[in-house]
């Protein structure tokens, strides 16, 4: 017998968690082109599903295909060669099926001059489409593949080779990979390699999902999905196929989610069951609360409130989540909270994602609570160290009751006297799995000195500004209790939004003139991202010099940037918040700054710059008073589709929620909960937005499992379960640690 190039012998079982480089035909070289796609062992391979699946079962005859259909052909090879016309090169191949003939086309396509050689096979599929000159059908730009390559092998070819080829290219549903490695792994090789690593792979697997579970979800075994999943059988459903719906996909997908759920839920089990603070809500806090309050309460706001109170009366730690819309007001009611908390005499502690957005807290605060007898500190990295050092000893000795800062407090050791309240404002910059970490250490490293006995835990509520779809909520912050608020405070009239080029700037500045002369105050608002930051930085403050000398030199103008000196910056924030200044330039610190009913109009330069949460979050800093509010998005150059898209759903909405759809859909759930920095977990095969109804069950299954043991489900079970979900969130998630 010749060499088996891609065949194991039987007794060379595989297992799931082996080295991807064990496969026969991978090795070393190709197995770090695959450890670059996360792919590292079998199990990472079998994962790697197929974006799509051509049924070259009943691949389509030239002459019955029609124009405007999507079609998979199976053809054979005549002609091919490159024609430059005078606006691109295009490369052009006639394949024939018998005496029909269809021709297909490539535009710009030079690198394809050597590829096809007349007489190979080729599975074609593509948009069928009308050459209008000459009435011909023709393919466009199909995507193709060599499947009967007379030069493959060469001399080494041999007939378990060819049929290999023969049955895993044509008459079956194909599956059609993403390539990798730059293209060196193709489609055909992952098919071939996943292949002979199903084939290898031990005929049974076990099923890490508990029997109950499998039962309410009719799922398949995991070896046969995985099977399926690669190699469809022939009755298969293209169209579940390409949708991720058929039995194989479910079943992986559904596991997938099952056990980021459950570690949430076990997660969130652990928390509940620590010993916290049960705080005393009588009469006299409700009557100080009562007394802060500058104005009535939304009914989102009391809801919210009392969803609140009710788990701090607990003797467990409340971990819990707001989450409202910019401008919904929940920094009334955080404060609310930290009251609840001052009065049974413990401190509160206010943390911001910046030093400006902690500022801008504690001047509510002190306007708010102050006023009414509680000792408010700020406490920032940027502080003069004996300032800093004061205000540790304020905090330590009990004096500060509320204690303000950036999220830099909790790296630094501070120790408090009595923490009960940990206030998180996060806006949109963490994920769930980064928030892990952050309330382990608040409540690790704050908790009182070292030598103390046992302190009880405080309670966490976090804060967040990016309004998720409510069911997506709750199952990816499935470690915390959520609460919304889904209302705007009352006399608020709707932004009005329009969209405009920056040569229209003449017109621009003269509304904003109008503005200011109606005694309101308008924002500038300048991009600056992080990666240009020095040139761009620049360009603002020529903006600014621009606007203040050239075209508002009877104005107030000032400038407000990240680089500026915190008391700088405070001042201005302070001129602007008390009506002394009628324009302010600002690059995107603003973002998270002063609030002030009286600014109506914001300009933004080069909004297609900005994502769309961003533009969700710098608009509405205006539109908080009565008056009627603007908001110009200024476009320089060239605009992006995407950018139109974002554009467009600026001056469509004002609706957080529908904008965060959007937002969702344009950049994926990854980038859209930043997957990267902030530690969201990512998927394999699941997708968040598609798959969010298996989402929601899999959080009911993993709630049901953890309240086991009972009929339907045993504790060596459960205990299986937790063991399998802990391997995967080890692996996936790496420092962050359940149960
Ligand atoms: P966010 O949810 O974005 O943090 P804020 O807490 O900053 O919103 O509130 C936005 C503005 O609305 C603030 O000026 C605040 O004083 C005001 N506000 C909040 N709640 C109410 C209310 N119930 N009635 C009137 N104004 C309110
Ligand atoms: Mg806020």
């Amino acid at each position: 017998m010749g060499p088996q190039p891609l065949l194991l012998t039987s007794h060379q079982m595989l297992q799931l968690s082996t080295s991807v480089q064990y496969v026969k035909g991978i090795g070393p070289r190709l197995a770090e082109l695959l450890a670059a796609k996360d792919i590292q062992t079998l199990d990472d391979l079998l994962h790697y599903l197929p974006f799509r699946y051509e049924d070259r079962l009943n691949p389509r005859g030239i002459a019955e295909l029609r124009a405007g259909e999507m079609a998979t052909v199976i053809a054979e090879v005549r002609t091919s060669g490159l024609f430059r016309t005078r606006r691109m090169p295009i490369f052009q191949m006639t394949a024939g099926q018998g005496r029909t003939r269809l021709k297909c086309i490539w535009f710009n396509a030079a690198y394809l001059q050597d590829k096809f050689k007349p007489g190979q096979i080729v599975a074609l599929y593509g948009k069928v489409e009308e050459d209008y000159r000459k009435g011909e059908l023709q393919l466009t730009q199909p995507q193709f593949e060599i499947i009967g390559d007379a030069s493959e092998g060469g001399s080494t070819a041999d007939s378990a080779e060819q049929k290999l080829a023969a049955s895993l290219e044509i008459g079956r549903i194909v599956p059609i990979y993403e390539s990798a490695g730059q293209g060196r792994l193709t489609s055909r090789w992952f098919r071939r390699i996943i292949h002979i690593a199903l084939e290898n792979l031990p005929p049974d697997l076990p099923d890490p999902i508990p029997p109950v579970v499998r039962r309410h979800l009719s799922l398949i075994s995991p070896r046969e999905a995985l099977q399926k999943v690669h190699w469809p059988e022939p009755g298969e459903s293209i169209q579940d196929l390409q949708s991720s719906r058929t039995p194989a996909h479910v079943r992986l997908i559904f596991e997938e989610l099952f056990f980021v759920e459950l570690g949430l839920e076990l997660k969130r089990r652990e928390q509940k069951a620590q010993t916290g603070i049960a705080f005393q809500l009588d009469d006299r806090v409700r009557v100080a609360i009562k007394k802060i309050l500058p104005f009535h309460p939304t009914g989102a706001q009391k809801r919210a409130l009392k969803e609140i109170a009710s788990d701090m009366e607990k003797p467990f730690p409340m971990r819990r989540l707001l989450q409202g819309d910019v401008g919904s007001g929940k920094t009334i009611v955080a404060f609310e909270a930290a009251i609840i908390a001052m009065e049974n005499g413990y401190q509160a502690a206010l943390m911001a994602p910046t030093e400006i957005l902690a500022q801008q807290h504690y001047f509510s605060a002190r306007r708010i609570l102050e006023s009414a007898g509680y000792r408010v500190v700020l406490l920032t990295g940027s502080m003069e160290d004996d300032r800093k050092r004061e205000t540790r000893r304020h905090i330590s000795q009990g004096n500060a009751q509320l204690v303000i800062g950036t999220h830099a407090l909790i790296e630094q050791k501070v120790e408090f006297a009595k923490l009960g309240m940990v206030i998180v404002d996060e806006q949109h910059r963490f994920g769930v799995l980064q928030r892990f970490r952050l309330m382990k250490k608040s409540t690790e490293d704050h908790v009182g000195t070292g030598d103390s006995p046992v302190q009880p835990e405080p309670d966490v509520l976090v804060m967040t500004a990016t309004p998720i779809p409510r069911t997506l909520a709750l199952t990816l912050y499935g470690d915390l209790d959520v609460s919304v608020i889904d209302e705007m405070p009352p006399g608020r009239t709707p932004i009005v939004t329009r969209c405009v080029s920056d040569e229209r700037s003449p017109e621009v500045w003269d509304f904003v003139r109008k503005q200011v002369a109606a005694g309101h105050q308008v924002y500038v608002v300048y991009p600056v991202i992080e990666e240009n930051e020095e040139t761009e930085l620049k360009a603002a403050m020529k903006m600014y010099r621009e606007l203040s000398k050239r075209i508002f030199p009877d104005l107030r103008v000032a400038v407000l940037h990240g680089r500026m000196e915190p008391d700088l910056k405070e001042q201005v924030m302070r001129l602007f918040q008390k009506g002394d200044l009628d324009i302010l330039v600002a690059t995107t610190v603003i973002e998270v700054g002063v609030d002030v009913a009286n600014a109506t109009m914001m300009v933004i330069e080069h909004a297609e710059r900005f994502g769309l949460a961003q533009l969700h979050q710098l608009r509405g800093r205006i539109g908080r008073g009565a008056a009627k509010s603007y908001c110009v998005l200024m476009t320089g150059g060239k605009v992006s589709e995407d950018g139109e898209r974002r554009l467009d759903a600026m001056v469509r909405t004002n609706d957080g929620f529908q904008i965060a759809e959007l937002d969702l859909e344009l950049r994926g759930p990854g980038e859209f909960f930043g997957t990267r920095q902030a530690g969201m977990p990512s998927f394999q095969v699941a997708d968040l937005i598609r798959d969010r109804q298996l989402l929601e069950a899999a959080k009911i299954e993993a709630a049901a499992v953890l309240a086991g043991p009972n009929k339907e489900i045993t504790q060596p079970e459960i205990d299986e379960a937790l063991r399998h979900m802990r391997t995967r969130w080890h692996k996936s998630y790496g420092l962050v640690e359940v149960g």
